[in-house]
């Protein structure tokens, strides 16, 4: 058993990877180009770190008490995890040097894919915008501790002077998110290699401890989720894994953290294990009742990791009062990692002294947390300027004629079942049919076009006001024209404008919308370098003015094949955004879902007949608990529908959703009544269609044919294959051909020859 060493007063799940300014992104990007050795890389990311530890300190935790968390990543948690543990794909196993470690490089081509090898899938990190790519283990994966960056990076801090902990993904978490590997034959569960990983585990925190590592976070995410597997299953593995660690001899203290949600069942199992400290995500999960805590120590989550409102520190204190009268010692944390929300409010000044006085970023909610630690150890006397001041921002907050409109309140209050409701497919399908003529597998895109650089520099030179209205307007049309005229070259059925003038699918719109705020450098990672700023709802929502109405015309006016419309669904522009928490998310939907039924009246009048209301974000807001699922796609169906509903019979409405396991979900996405569904295929070869097909779908479906998340171009031969794929469960009428997604971050090469070949897999399988 480890020496009882105290858990910190403060701490905070782990803190943002990508540097305040994006320092880690552009580093790893020009090392991918060949513009930074390795070795500059190391540096800078050894930099990065120096720099947060510091600052951690500055904002109130501790330099030696294991209060820092080292969560650094390259890229990806997970992958840090697979080739520390050895688990990396038969395909790459060229890439391992002798210690069975892999380069940077190495690492890289493992998340980005590199000729015909593809790269780790990569999916949505429970109901985040965090994406992580999916580990493939089999019974040939031999697992062996293959890297020790993290022991390193322990011993960097180390030498400065700092205790970190060090930030681990749990076994559980692992195995639970990874896929059967290739190699595996039918029927294998990652899970069943759990004893096998585990002593890898017991290696790793033996090292740890000779390191002098005093604290390790075991993150357990996984846990507060219902996932495919038996929950009976979940608490016996869980008292296995957690018991065998902590038996250890030699071993740090074990802080097992389960944010994202309640522990519920679990809870028991991990306090029983003999593990020192449990951290608890105390803003999406209630403080346990009827548990015995004593002797655990709870890293309480009561600062909102996940969102960017100021925690009401009163509210705060109370929940850690309850975990304490559990028996348990309490300190005071944040319910997730810190990696959800951007590093600061400094620079957002422009967001004006209401707004900011409601918010917390990342380094406002440490220093939230260092006050919560203050009022543990001193009591709340010692912070009471700071709970005054607090409650004085909140109450402004409550009482801001922008977060209560009465005219957007009437509105929604006079919405009736009729809004929700489009009438028969069969009507719409025949009126579509007569309105555009479209071959069997109609072809098109999903929106966006690539973004070049010269659309990035005019866009920010207009932002700072060095290129005109007018100028800019004009650029956008010349690249507008480009897209068009490339579209109509290949010949595709139904065209896009391209989305040129649109930074970001939902912060574009946040600027038009009344109740939204934008940040300047409010970045946050959504997987590997690729990072995006929400922008913060914050009031209620109405349109001004049409928002896309100019250049979908414009766009249409070039060409006379069908121009796409192109609307981002209430529901993503939720996901996507830091949404309001002092009302239903059902209410906010529906708010933003009438503005997007007027813009869709406006796009109709001006001639407009197909158009796509993307809502890629579905999925990722269902709750991670079963029991919470069907309320929450009760809301977000409907306020599609009240989006989409009053559009006519002739228009033909598309949605675009970026994943492709939509089991749970399928009765869900056939109740948003689109005519036509595009969704992401190429990576799961078409996994999906034969339970669409099963599930008796009767409109049309998209299934993408070309993986856009990396620069690979696809074959004809390839997407041939995908196409013959999917007519075996789909048929050829209900069929479109389309990429997986947008193709904004692709370059123009890559999107013709992907695109040419896209075309003639379509020829030759019509
Ligand atoms: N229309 C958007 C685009 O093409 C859709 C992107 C998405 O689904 N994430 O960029
Ligand atoms: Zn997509």
């Amino acid at each position: 058993m480890s020496p009882a060493i105290a858990f910190p007063a403060g701490t905070i799940l782990g803190y943002p990877r990508i540097g305040r300014n994006r320092e880690l992104k552009k580093a790893i990007e020009a090392f991918w180009k060949g513009n930074l050795t390795e070795l500059e890389l190391e540096t800078t990311a050894a930099n990065l770190r120096a720099a947060n530890r510091e600052r951690l300190v500055a904002l109130g935790l501790g330099r030696e008490d294991a209060s820092i968390p080292s969560n650094f990543s390259f890229y990806d948690h997970m992958l840090d995890a697979a080739v520390t543990f050895g688990a990396v794909p038969t395909r790459f196993a060229d890439l391992r040097g002798e210690n069975g470690g892999v380069s940077l490089a190495g690492y890289s081509t493992i998340a980005r894919g590199e000729g015909a090898k593809a790269p780790l899938e990569m999916t949505k990190w429970f109901d985040s915008n965090y994406h992580y790519l999916v580990p493939e283990i089999g019974p040939e994966t031999s697992f062996a501790l293959s890297s020790t960056r993290w022991i390193e990076e322990f011993l960097e801090a180390k030498q400065e002077g700092f205790v970190t902990r060090p930030v681990i993904t749990g076994p559980l978490t692992f195995l639970y998110l990874s896929k059967p590997s290739d190699d595996a034959p039918t029927g294998f569960d990652p899970i069943e290699r759990l004893d096998d990983l585990v002593a890898v585990y017991e290696q790793l925190l033996a090292a740890f401890a000779e390191a002098g590592a005093r604290w390790v976070q075991i993150d357990e995410p996984v846990l507060v989720a219902d996932i495919d597997a038996d929950r009976a299953e979940v608490r016996a593995n869980a008292a296995a894994v957690y018991g065998r660690l902590a038996a250890l001899e030699a071993r740090p203290a074990l802080f097992v953290a389960a944010p994202m949600g309640s522990l519920d069942d679990a809870l028991p199992v991990l306090a029983g294990s003999g593990v020192e400290a449990i951290g608890l995500d105390l803003v999406r999960g209630a403080v346990p009742a009827g548990i015995d805590l004593s002797g655990v120590t709870i890293a309480a989550g009561v600062v909102d990791g996940h969102n960017i409102w100021r925690t009401d520190l009163d509210k705060a204190l109370a929940k850690i009062d309850a975990v304490k009268a559990l028996g348990a010692d309490v300190a005071a944390s944040t319910s997730t990692s810190l990696f959800h929300v951007p590093h600061t409010l400094e620079g957002e000044e422009h967001l004006g002294a209401d707004l900011l006085s409601w918010l917390a970023f990342a380094d406002e909610k440490v220093g939230e947390v260092s006050t919560l630690a203050t009022a543990l150890t001193e009591g709340a006397d010692a912070v009471a300027a700071t709970l005054e001041s607090t409650r004085a921002a909140l109450a402004a907050r409550a009482a801001h004629p922008g977060t209560n409109r009465a005219d957007v309140r009437s509105a929604l209050d006079a919405v009736s079942d009729a809004d929700v409701e489009r009438g028969d497919y069969s009507d719409r399908k025949a009126a579509q049919a007569e309105r555009f003529h479209l071959p069997q597998l109609a072809t098109t895109t999903i929106g966006s076009f690539p973004q070049t650089t010269d659309i990035r520099k005019a866009r920010a030179a207009w932002a700072k006001g060095e290129l005109s209205d007018e100028a800019y307007e004009d650029e956008m049309r010349a690249e507008i024209k480009r897209v068009v005229d490339l579209q109509e070259d290949l010949g595709l059925d139904v065209l896009v404008h391209g989305e040129a003038e649109r930074n970001d699918m939902v912060q574009y719109f946040a600027e038009l919308l009344d109740g939204f705020a934008v940040t300047k450098n409010g970045w946050v990672q959504s997987y590997g370098s690729r990072c995006t700023r929400p922008s913060i709802l914050w009031g209620d929502v109405s349109r001004p003015a049409p928002m896309t109405v100019r250049w979908t015309s414009y766009a249409q006016s070039l060409t006379s094949r069908p121009m796409k419309g192109m609307l981002t669904g209430p529901v993503t522009i939720l996901a996507w955004s830091f949404v309001r928490d002092d009302q239903p998310l059902g209410v906010t939907a529906d708010q933003v879902a009438l503005a997007l039924r007027d813009e869709i009246t406006d796009l109709e009048e001006a001639g407009i007949g197909i158009i796509q209301v993307d809502e890629p974000a579905l999925r990722e807001l269902l709750p991670l608990k079963k029991a919470d699922q069907g309320a929450y796609l009760d809301w977000s169906v409907r306020s599609f529908r009240l989006a989409t509903a009053g559009a006519k019979a002739d228009t033909q409405v598309h949605t675009h959703l970026c994943y492709s396991e939509f089991g749970e979900i399928i009765d869900a996405i056939d109740g948003l009544d689109a005519d036509v569904t595009s969704i992401e295929a190429a990576r799961s070869r078409m996994e999906v269609l034969p339970a669409i097909r099963n599930h008796g779908y009767e409109r049309q479906i998209g299934p993408g044919v070309w993986d856009i998340h990396s620069p690979r171009v696809p074959s004809t031969q390839e997407i041939t294959e995908l196409l013959t794929l999917a007519k075996e469960s789909i048929p050829g009428e209900q069929l479109w051909v389309n990429p997986d997604c947008g193709l904004k971050t692709r370059g123009y090469a890559e999107t013709t020859a992907s695109l040419e070949h896209l075309m003639e897999a379509t020829k030759a399988v019509r």
